[in-house]
């Protein structure tokens, strides 16, 4: 993938085994329809991509075991679907509009442009050249339109930059709808869009992406708490899904890295090929937002305790990840080649694919067989059949899309009722009788 190739390594450079590495990710991915480039007929968008079938099983997965564990799963936690589009006195309110720039800079030599806080040792990431860069300028992340006919100042609108604020401007309609009594938190899953000046590094910066952000709010004095207990929740994610362990980072703010509102913050970061980097940050957002919008909106978002007798602006423990960085790391941390194959090791939980049937011969009604059984799985579990070619190349192909078990009906199935299931990681193989799959394969798929 050219768009790819161009930012991984200087041109004219070879490429080291990381960047290596993450080119054969991006093949694979493209190859086996995870991650295609968007409008890739037209030449593409860059910063923008599409999901194949595969990727958005994927993706799917990961958003779907988010919202399990960070909603359905907990009493204290409710979840929202908001707009794209908002009044925009929200991100007047929230600061955006004033304040989300990064600063950019261009290479007089090769017309780069890059964002400042990027650039190492005063070099050229395209081109090498040193100290041959414009001045900095602050360039606002916001895509802007317009509603309605008219494209004058009144009808400006901004594709939000991030999901939090929905929650922020709905906190007054959950807490007088649902019951709730902090602590407690909002969750939604949903579209961001930054006007990155760079994106790079594949689907890890993008322009358009996913969000999965959660707002806690706390009682101020019990904040401290909240943040701790959610940097180990959020942390233990991505374990519990397989990342492994020596690669995953749990990096700490420096008070001068804070913004002004937040007293705290901690990023977890993954060992990427192109470098350690931000997959989630976990910020204590103090009460900041509440006052805000209760100072714009001149509607007060302040909170009756009724345990306490107290009214007060609960602080906000905010756990924010982006679901492509997630699926990225995700696809990273299971890719391996091996002498014999390339593998995806995905949990199983996260796998696409979670079975594949094959009838190993086709003859003596083993196709029907081979059909009942993928049937039988396949309302319970994204199934695939395949019946084409060598069964070695079969089990190569699933492999490769990560899929955990692939089952064969063979020559000895009309005689003991039993089928073969081969392990994706250990290629290891169980005879199991015909009616027990489903059992079988649940303790790994739904464990
Ligand atoms: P960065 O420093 O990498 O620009 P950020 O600190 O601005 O990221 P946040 O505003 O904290 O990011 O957003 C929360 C999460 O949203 C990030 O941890 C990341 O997973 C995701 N995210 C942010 N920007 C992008 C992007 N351009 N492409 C993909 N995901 C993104």
């Amino acid at each position: 993938m050219l768009v790819f190739e161009a930012k991984v390594g200087r041109k004219g450079m070879s490429k080291n085994p990381q960047e290596q590495k993450m080119q054969s990710l991006v093949s694979l991915c493209r190859r086996r329809a995870f991650i295609f480039q968007s409008s890739e007929i037209y030449g593409g968008l860059n910063g923008c991509w599409d999901y194949g079938p595969l990727g958005v099983e994927l993706k799917r997965n990961i958003k779907e075991l988010w919202w399990k564990d960070t909603v359905l799963s907990r009493t204290d936690v409710e979840g929202v679907d908001c707009s794209i589009l908002m009044n925009s006195k929200v991100w007047e309110a929230s600061g955006h509009v004033q304040s989300f720039t990064d600063p950019m800079v261009d290479c007089l030599q090769c017309r780069g442009r890059f964002r400042a806080d990027h650039i190492v040792n005063n070099q050229c990431p395209t081109c090498g050249s040193k100290n041959k860069f414009t001045e900095v300028r602050h360039f606002n992340l916001m895509f802007k339109t317009h509603v309605g006919a008219l494209e004058d100042s009144s009808s400006v609108a901004y594709l939000r930059p991030e999901t939090c604020q929905g929650i922020f401007a709905n906190f007054d309609n959950i807490v007088n709808t649902c019951r709730v009594k902090v602590p407690f938190g909002i969750a939604q899953i949903g579209k961001a869009f930054r006007n990155e000046i760079n994106p790079r590094n594949f689907t890890f910066r993008s322009r358009e992406f996913e969000q999965m952000e959660m707002e806690f709010f706390c009682n101020p004095s019990e904040a401290p708490k909240w943040f701790q207990y959610w940097k180990d929740e959020r942390y233990d994610w991505y374990l519990k899904y397989g990342i492994k362990k020596e690669r995953l980072h749990l990096r700490e703010h420096a008070k001068d890295e804070l913004a002004h509102y937040a007293a705290g913050c901690a990023d977890i970061e993954y060992d990427f090929p192109f470098g350690c980097a931000e997959l989630e940050g976990i910020a204590n957002r103090t009460d900041y937002d509440l006052k805000r919008h209760s100072e714009f909106s001149k509607k007060d978002l302040s909170y009756f305790d009724q345990g306490l007798n107290q009214r007060y602006f609960p602080y906000v423990i905010e756990p924010s990840a982006g679901a492509d960085r997630a699926t990225l790391a995700f696809l990273v941390d299971a890719y391996e080649e091996e002498a014999e194959r390339t593998v995806l090791r995905f949990h199983p939980r996260i796998a696409p694919i979670k079975a594949a049937v094959f009838p190993l011969v086709n003859k003596d009604g083993m196709p029907e067989t081979a059909e009942q059984i993928f049937n039988t799985l396949k309302k319970r579990w994204n199934t695939f059949y395949d019946d084409k070619g060598a069964v070695g190349r079969r089990y190569r192909r699933q492999d490769e899309a990560g899929t955990p078990f692939c089952i064969t009906v063979d020559g000895e199935t009309s005689k003991d009722q039993a089928v073969t299931i081969r392990h994706r990681d250990s290629m290891a193989q169980d005879r199991i009788a015909m009616d027990k799959v489903v059992e079988y394969l649940a303790k790994y798929l739904e464990a």
